[in-house]
């Protein structure tokens, strides 16, 4: 075993790990292999390995993931386990032969990652409403949000605070994507699909049950149907905001009044990317050579703009603050560290419940936005900002997806192209 190899393989994962990253990317290149990082979703150069080293790190790879190391010309995939940074996480490793030589990919699954509820940086109001919510033993709580913006970390961490010896609890998802001791966790297959799975395991009478995901109207129906008979249900949709999920529903041919009865809270999540705070600029802080132009708030024009268009103009006390575009040694040259959820939620209601059995999606809003509780996406976004925790752009990139989400509901091909992101269950 050639040791450069594996020392090469140990420092990428103790630097992956390090910083969280959700990917390693090892290929190789016209002149040399190239180590990238996928962290907070972006891509970024680790670093650059001399050829020679190829035929060691490659084969190491493939031995270490089980692959068959004879047969090198196929795509393979496979996984392993390593200790790293002090922790011990997973590696699904998909290798396709390229034009230079392998391409590979290894995705970081971590096990720590799982959040609890008390982790989650819920306001008062809503931390309230999801306790309520997880204290009864019937009715829907949705989360809602594009793939990516956490919705599968929250009700995990939902499921968490639900996992007593004393409940049976169920999921059903597609693919599961923690293993969780205590659940009764249901892949889908081709042979159990969510329909089948979703039948057999009602007739299983559990406590409490998680749909992965609720994507068109037979598993909308189940899950009305067990939430309405006994089965507090976990789901989510691909949903602009809260108050666009009932609509949704409704679009899918549900009862207003089976949605009514069944649904206790509907809860809008998002990632956004939290400012490095070592390195953020305030206002009109400048960098060297720095040719953007930011006025003495901290924004661009666009930006202004954008502030106006959305009525935020409000919030602009005091300058806000972006990116370095150099960044600096603590968030490794990108001017962001980490990702931090906001959320929207609406709650049961009467005027809820009277809104959504006459079906006005006019009237839905309204019950929101009567809500103690509720507040649009945006604004809890805004307050981020205002707080120096995110840049105004994040919240521009957001808006940008979530119209896209809007045009998904008509013709699903636009939301892949237009956030370029593959579909996962997440
Ligand atoms: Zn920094």
């Amino acid at each position: 075993m050639d040791t450069h190899a594996c020392e090469e393989m140990n420092s990428a994962f103790d630097i992956a790990v390090s910083r969280a990253a959700s990917d390693i990317h090892i290929e190789h290149a016209a002149d040399d292999i190239v180590v990238r990082l996928r962290v907070n979703g972006l891509l970024s150069e680790l670093k650059r390995l001399p050829t020679h080293m190829a035929l060691p790190l490659f084969a190491r790879i493939r031995q270490r993931s089980k692959m068959d190391t004879i047969q090198t010309r196929a795509p393979a995939d496979g996984t392993f386990s390593v200790y790293a940074h002090d922790q011990l996480v997973s590696a699904r490793v998909s290798v396709i032969p390229g034009l230079h030589g392998p391409i590979t990919v290894m995705r970081i699954l971590y096990s720590r990652t799982r959040a609890t509820l008390d982790s989650l940086p819920f306001s008062p109001l809503l931390r309230d409403a999801v306790q309520g919510a997880l204290e009864k033993n019937e009715g829907l709580i949705l989360l809602t949000g594009p793939t990516g913006s956490g919705k599968t970390t929250s009700l995990y961490a939902m499921l968490d605070r639900l996992n007593t010896p004393e409940r049976a609890i169920s999921t059903v998802e597609d693919p599961v994507e923690y293993q969780v001791p205590g659940l009764r966790q249901v892949p889908v297959t081709p042979d159990t699909t969510f329909e089948k799975a979703l039948r057999a395991l009602l007739r299983q009478d559990p406590d409490a049950m998680l749909i992965g995901e609720i994507r068109d109207r037979v598993t909308a129906a189940i899950a009305l149907q067990a939430a309405n008979t006994g089965h507090l249900t976990l789901s989510s949709t691909h949903t602009n905001s809260a108050p666009a999920t009932i609509s949704r529903l409704l679009n899918l041919g549900c009862e207003g009044y089976d949605i009514a009865v069944a649904l206790e809270l509907v809860i809008a999540q998002r990632l956004l990317p939290v400012l490095c705070p070592a390195c953020a600029l305030r206002g009109d802080q400048r960098e060297e050579g720095e040719t953007s132009h930011y006025d003495a708030d901290g924004m661009t024009q666009l930006e202004t703009h954008w502030i106006n268009k959305n009525n935020l103009g409000r919030y602009r006390t005091q300058p806000f603050a972006r990116a370095s575009p150099h960044g600096c040694d603590q968030c490794h040259c990108t001017g962001y560290k980490g990702r931090i959820p906001i959320f929207s939620a609406i709650a049961r209601s009467d005027a809820m419940q009277n809104a959504i059995t006459a079906a006005a999606p006019e009237g839905i809003e309204r019950a929101a936005r009567q809500q103690a509780l509720y507040e649009p996406l945006i604004i809890a976004g805004i307050r981020l900002a205002v707080d120096g925790q995110i840049p105004i752009s994040a919240l521009m990139q957001m808006q940008s997806v979530s119209t896209a989400v809007d045009a998904q509901i008509d013709t699903p091909a636009l939301i892949v192209a237009a956030t370029g992101v593959e579909e996962t269950n997440q």
